[in-house]
């Protein structure tokens, strides 16, 4: 079988993560949540969490470099070989240079990019509701990182458009989930 590279974008609350799992356990391949891994350095005080934690309270994006440097490393690891699914990178079209470079270099096939689109009202709303409590999920901040979306990540699609498979993100997990395997055709 060859490679599946997928990268799972969409705005803070779409349900990146929760699909990332579904299709990562589903697949047999790993989930790489840049967030998860950011906020784990957080929880363990590392001179990486020290660094970024103001930033993601913030709702802000922790500079370009440090994320990059974080997937290359997780890419290179043997589990990856089969596949891997991004989710939370790239945000920005310097890490979406960064990993076409980085998977050219190595390689490797070329990523196909599912994007769960949904709207921001629904998005506000979930976010409320989802009371992980994480520390960056409160009212002013979701309006930054929807507006950190808006303006940073959202021109990521159009540099992979001719490889962006658009998902409707509305409706229950099981049926999100069902678009996404159709939309891959795995
Ligand atoms: P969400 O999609 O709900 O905003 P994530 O868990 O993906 O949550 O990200 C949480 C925070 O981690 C972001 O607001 C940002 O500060 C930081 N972060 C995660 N991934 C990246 C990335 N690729 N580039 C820059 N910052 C990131």
């Amino acid at each position: 079988m060859s490679e599946l590279n997928l990268i799972l974008t969409g705005p803070p609350g779409a349900g990146k993560g929760t699909q990332a799992k579904l299709l990562a356990k589903r697949l047999g391949i790993p989930q790489i949540a840049t967030g998860d891994i950011l906020r784990e350095a957080v929880a363990s005080g590392s001179e990486l969490g020290q660094r970024v934690k103001a930033i993601m309270e913030r709702g802000e994006l922790v500079p370009d470099e440090v994320v990059i440097e974080i997937v290359e490393e997780r890419l290179a690891r043997e589990d990856c070989v089969p596949g891997f699914i991004l989710d939370g990178f790239p945000r920005t079209r310097e890490q979406a240079e960064a990993l076409e470079r980085l998977l050219g270099r190595a390689r490797r096939e070329a990523v196909r990019v599912v994007s769960l689109v949904v709207p921001d009202q629904v998005l506000r709303q979930r976010i409320l509701e989802r009371g992980q409590g994480r520390a960056d999920d409160s009212e002013e901040t979701i309006a930054t990182r929807l507006e950190v979306y808006r303006q940073q990540t959202a021109p990521v699609l159009d540099y992979f458009r001719s490889r962006l498979l658009e998902i409707d993100g509305i409706g229950s997990v099981g049926e999100i989930n069902s678009r996404i395997v159709e939309a891959i055709e795995v």
